[in-house]
């Protein structure tokens, strides 16, 4: 699985994006789409989840110290799992995804 290993340079599977390995932290997911894969179970890291659905990036939520959290659900299993924005994340998909979430909050 090139998806997702940890820090690694990887090829997307949803938009086939190259990434390459993130400055400061543990890329795991898309910097384009912001997709990512269902590899971990019980925390971040761990890998030990058999399902590996794509995890689309369906939420975006500010947390008090003014960091972005990016909210992922798992296509196949609909496990949730939070995961911090990377610096050089989307910013266009994150406002993509902030406003599909805003209007659907008002329809
Ligand atoms: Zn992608
Ligand atoms: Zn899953």
């Amino acid at each position: 699985m090139a998806f997702i290993t940890i820090n690694e340079a990887f090829i997307c599977e949803v938009c086939g994006t190259e990434n390459c390995p993130a400055q400061k932290t543990c890329r795991n997911h898309c910097k384009k789409c912001l997709s990512s894969k269902h590899v971990d179970e019980k925390f971040p890291g761990d890998r030990e989840s058999q399902c590996l659905g794509t995890m689309k990036a369906i939420d975006i939520q500010v947390h008090p110290k003014h960091e972005l959290v990016i909210i992922h659900e798992c296509e196949k299993c609909g496990k949730k799992i939070k995961n911090k924005k990377a610096d050089d994340d989307s910013q266009e998909t994150i406002l993509e995804i902030q406003k599909r979430k805003a209007e659907s909050f008002f329809r």
